[in-house]
């Protein structure tokens, strides 16, 4: 009884630091075994052209079950895989995959898709980082200007001169780079200034009241001319509804990205059809 008393007790508390280390751990351990085992999944969200409604490329998202095959979130594994050092691994792991796809989508439609792939910081930072993706990159043959790396802000202010160093060799080997959640960090306009960033993703928390509340749709707007001023394309994520993507086109938001436009999606289930945007 009282071992089922404190047991309980331990169940009703609010997770402690060794309870959060050691679900870390054994996330961290599933990740590495998944990524041995090649049970890692990538799914792909389509990413639309606002002017024309065609499918411009695609970014990679990584998908992983546990042991009992519950999908976790990669809300939840990738921070835990940060935490752990993991991230390493599963970072090549997704890129590997998501380069040979886009060898085996350029053979098939042809080139000009882009494949976007998410990089953690610690990814980023890592000195192996730049020779791994040049080796992946030239396996695939993929031509200059295919893949797209996303970067959030904290990679920036993290080590900003580590960053410059990084991006401006990624671009030089003929990355793009795109900067993801834009809005929700604290990277300053200077630093921003000084990078080559081709992309800026607006964050889908503005995203998400774009078309109710005029605040966001000021937010958004000044985004727009943000981008605009340092020479980057802009993608709107999280679309969910048509009056959203309304505002976004009447803003002059490049590019769009959310389940109303394409939810992530397996390889064989993407859907490449031209969206009728009107
Ligand atoms: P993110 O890079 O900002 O990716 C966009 C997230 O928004 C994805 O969540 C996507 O499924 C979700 N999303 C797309 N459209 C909509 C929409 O219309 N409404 C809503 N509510 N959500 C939408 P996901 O796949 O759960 O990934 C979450 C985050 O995990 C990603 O945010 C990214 O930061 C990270 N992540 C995912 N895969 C990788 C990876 O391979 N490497 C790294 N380093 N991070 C990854
Ligand atoms: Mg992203
Ligand atoms: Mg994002
Ligand atoms: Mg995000």
């Amino acid at each position: 009884v009282v071992v089922a008393l404190v047991a309980s007790w331990l169940a009703h508390q609010r997770p402690q630091p060794l309870e959060l280390l050691i679900r870390d751990m054994v996330l961290g351990r599933g990740l590495r075994a998944a990524v041995r085992h090649r049970r890692l999944r990538v799914h792909y969200q389509p990413l639309v052209d606002l002017a024309d409604g065609r499918v411009i490329g695609v970014e990679a998202l990584c998908r992983w079950n546990d042991s009992r095959q519950r999908p976790v979130a990669p809300d939840v594994f990738i921070p835990a895989a940060e935490r752990t050092g993991a991230i390493s691994m599963v970072g090549r792991e997704v890129l590997r995959i998501a380069t040979e796809q886009s060898e085996q989508w350029a053979n098939d439609h042809g080139d000009g898709m882009t494949m976007s792939v998410n990089v953690s910081p610690l990814e980023l930072s890592h000195p192996d980082f730049l020779d791994g993706l040049k080796a992946l990159v030239g396996e695939a043959k993929l031509r200059r200007y295919t893949l797209c790396v996303e970067i959030t802000e904290t990679a920036i202010i993290s080590d900003p001169h580590g960053a410059l160093v990084t991006l401006s060799a990624l671009r030089e080997m003929g990355a793009l780079i795109a900067l993801d959640d834009f809005g929700t960090g604290h990277s300053s306009l200077a630093y921003l200034a000084g990078l080559p960033i081709d992309i800026i993703k607006i964050d889908q928390s503005f995203v998400a009241t774009v078309d109710t509340d005029p605040t966001s749709r000021a937010l958004v707007n000044a985004v727009v001319r943000i981008a605009s001023a340092l020479g980057a394309t802009t993608i709107a994520e999280g679309i969910e509804r048509p009056s959203q993507l309304r505002v976004l086109k009447e803003l002059g938001c490049d590019i769009g990205q959310g389940y109303f436009l394409g939810r992530p999606a397996e390889a064989a289930d993407v859907n490449w059809a031209v969206r009728t945007l009107a």
